[in-house]
C-alpha cells in the first residue's frame, strides 16, 4: 500500500535533510525526520483539520516546509504549497480556490500582517506559524479562523487514493488549473524517478528548484527521500552559493530548469570541478547548445526529462549511460506509457508528429472544478492529452516540437517556435532566443523573435535575420526581431511566449 507515510524510510545511515547555514548547518536523520513529522501531524490533528481539507503552505524551501508537507499528507489533509513571494491577490485566488482550512506561514509573518496572512483572514482560513526551535518544527496557531478545533482530532492514516497534494499548473498557456494528485500518483512518480536515475541512499542532491512546484517537490525532494538519499535544502537558488554548497555537502547530482543551468555555466566552480554523477534538466526545452556546453563544462551526462503537473512531474527521461541519450530528445517513457495521437485519438505512424499522450499510475484523475477541461483531456482508453506536440524516433525517444497552443500558424503553415529557438541559439552572439506569434494582416500570424545578446557581443536585427535566413526556409525567418536585456519568465523559470510577445510589443512602443 503506497502512501507518503509508508514509503518514507524510517532509518538510514545518511542524513535525510541538510539545511546549509552559517554558523550552524542543520542535519536531520531519517529517524528524526519521521519523529518530527509525526509530532507535526498530531498538532495538525489537534487543530481539527478535517480529512481532505486543504492546508496551504506558504513557506520557502526549508526544513519546516518538508515537515509540514509530509505531515499534512500523512494526516489525510491536502497539502497545497504556494509560492511565498505571491502578492495578496494571488494568495486570495489559491486560498479561496481550495477553501483552505489553514495557511502555514514563517515565524513573524502574523505580526507583520503579510500578504498570505491578509488573504487567509479574508477567507477565514486559520493562520499558523511554523518554525524550527532546535528540537522540532513548531506549529503555532495565530488565528483559528473557521476551524472549530472539534473536528477530526484523531491521527489519521492516509489511503493510496486520498489526495495528498494540489498544485496549479504554471499558467503558461492560460489560467492555472488545479491538479489533485493522490498518494498513489506521487509514490508512482517517486519510484519512476528513482528507477530512471538508479537513486540510492548514497546519492545526495542539492535542491535548487522551489518546492511549490512538482519539479522541486517530486524529482528533487520526494524521489530522494524515497531512495533513502540526502537532500540539501538552501532557502533558494543562489549562483554564488551553489558550488560552495555542492562541494561542502558532497552533492552528486541536481535537477533544474535550463535557465538555472545557463546561470551555472556563467558561474562555474571556483576551483576543482566536483564529481557529478548526472545532471537532470526538465520543465522547459533545453537547447542542444546548452546541452553540449553543460556536458563539456561539468563533465557529467545531461539527462533531459519531460514532466508536467498533471503527471505528478516526470513522464519521460533520457536514461543513464551507457544507454543512448541525445540533445533535443526528452528520452523514453519511464514507468509511463507514451503514444503520439492525432486529433481523432488514433496513433500516427512512427516518426509522425501529433499530440503526446500519456498513461500511467502517476497521472491525475482530472482537474478540480473543471469539467470542460476534463472532458477533452482524456482519450477513451485513459490516455491524457498533454497539449504538447511531438514525435518518437525508432527507439521510442520522444522529441517535443512545441505546445499545440503555441504553434505559429503562418497562413496555414505550422511553425514550431521551439525548433526555431534552437536554430537562433546557435548564433555565437545569442545568449537566449524566444520565438512567438505576432498578428499579421496577410498571414494571420507571423513570427516574432526576442533575443538576449551575450555579454560583450554585439549584433543587430538585420545581421541576425541574414544569419537565420541562411539556416532555415524563407517562411521561417522571423518578421520582427527584438533585442532585449530582460526575457520575461514565470517564477519557475519558464518562458511564457505570450508574455514575451506582450513585453516586446510594448518595448517597441
Ligand atoms: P499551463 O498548463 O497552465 O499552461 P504549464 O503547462 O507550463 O502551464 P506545467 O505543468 O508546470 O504547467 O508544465 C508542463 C509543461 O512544461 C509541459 O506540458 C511541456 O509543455 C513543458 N515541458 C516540460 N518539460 C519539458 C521539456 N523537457 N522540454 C520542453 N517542454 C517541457
Ligand atoms: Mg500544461
Amino acid at each position: 500500500m503506497a502512501t507518503l507515510s509508508t514509503t518514507l524510510p524510517t532509518t538510514g545511515h545518511t542524513p535525510a535533510i541538510i539545511v546549509p547555514g552559517k554558523p550552524d548547518t542543520l542535519s536531520i536523520s531519517y529517524q528524526q525526520l519521521n519523529s518530527h513529522v509525526l509530532t507535526f501531524q498530531k498538532n495538525l490533528a489537534h487543530l481539527g483539520i478535517a480529512p481532505q481539507a486543504a492546508v496551504s503552505i506558504a513557506l520557502p524551501n526549508s526544513y519546516e516546509f518538508v515537515v509540514a508537507f509530509l505531515a499534512a499528507s500523512w494526516q489525510r489533509a491536502i497539502a497545497a504549497p504556494l509560492n511565498p513571494a505571491y502578492k495578496q491577490e494571488e494568495f486570495e485566488f489559491y486560498i479561496d480556490d481550495l477553501s483552505s482550512a489553514v495557511t502555514l506561514v514563517p515565524r513573524g509573518s502574523f505580526y507583520q500582517d503579510g500578504p498570505a496572512v491578509r488573504a487567509a483572514r479574508k477567507y477565514k482560513a486559520a493562520v499558523a506559524e511554523c518554525y524550527w526551535n532546535g528540537h522540532e518544527v513548531v506549529l503555532e496557531i495565530k488565528d483559528s479562523g473557521k476551524l472549530s478545533g472539534k473536528e477530526g482530532q484523531e491521527v489519521q492514516k492516509a489511503q493510496p487514493d486520498d489526495i495528498a497534494l494540489v498544485l496549479h499548473t504554471s499558467g503558461t498557456t492560460g489560467r492555472p488549473k488545479a491538479v489533485p494528485l493522490t498518494h498513489r500518483n506521487l509514490t508512482r512518480t517517486m519510484k519512476n524517478v528513482q528507477t530512471t536515475y538508479k537513486l540510492t541512499s548514497n546519492d545526495r542532491t542539492l535542491l535548487v528548484m522551489p518546492l511549490f512546484h512538482v519539479h522541486g517537490l517530486l524529482a528533487g525532494l520526494l524521489a530522494s527521500l524515497f531512495s533513502g538519499g540526502s537532500v540539501i535544502v538552501p532557502s533558494r537558488f543562489s549562483a554564488s552559493e551553489f558550488w560552495d554548497n555542492f562541494i561542502t555537502y558532497k552533492a552528486n547530482w541536481y535537477t533544474a530548469v535550463p535557465t538555472i543551468h545557463q546561470i551555472l555555466l556563467r558561474n562555474p566552480p571556483p576551483s576543482n570541478m566536483p564529481e557529478i554523477r548526472f545532471i537532470r534538466s526538465c520543465s522547459s526545452p533545453l537547447s542542444p547548445k546548452t546541452f553540449s556546453e553543460l556536458e563539456r563544462a561539468f563533465n557529467a551526462p545531461v539527462l533531459e526529462a519531460y514532466a508536467m503537473t498533471e503527471g505528478a512531474h516526470q513522464m519521460t527521461s533520457n536514461p543513464l549511460p551507457p544507454a543512448k541519450r541525445y540533445p533535443g530528445s526528452v528520452g523514453i517513457g519511464q514507468g509511463v506509457e507514451v503514444k503520439i495521437l492525432n486529433a481523432f485519438g488514433s496513433e500516427v505512424p512512427q516518426g509522425g508528429e501529433a499530440e503526446i499522450c500519456i498513461r500511467g499510475e502517476n497521472v491525475t484523475k482530472g482537474y478540480l472544478n473543471n469539467p470542460e477541461a476534463n472532458k477533452t483531456s482524456f482519450t477513451q482508453d485513459g490516455f491524457f492529452r498533454t497539449g504538447d506536440q511531438g514525435k518518437q524516433d525508432e527507439d521510442g525517444y520522444v522529441i517535443i516540437t512545441g505546445r499545440i497552443k503555441e504553434l505559429i500558424n503562418k497562413g496555414g503553415e505550422k511553425i514550431s517556435p521551439v525548433e526555431l529557438d534552437n536554430v537562433v541559439s546557435q548564433n555565437p552572439s545569442v545568449a537566449e532566443a524566444v520565438c512567438f506569434a505576432i498578428a499579421d494582416e496577410m498571414y494571420g500570424q507571423d513570427i516574432g523573435l526576442a533575443v538576449v545578446v551575450k555579454d560583450g557581443e554585439e549584433t543587430t536585427p538585420e545581421e541576425l535575420r541574414k544569419w537565420i535566413a541562411a539556416k532555415v526556409a524563407k517562411f521561417k525567418v522571423p518578421k520582427q526581431i527584438f533585442l532585449t536585456d530582460n526575457m520575461p519568465k514565470t517564477p519557475t523559470g519558464k518562458v511564457q511566449r505570450r508574455m514575451v510577445a506582450e513585453a516586446m510589443l510594448k518595448q517597441q512602443k
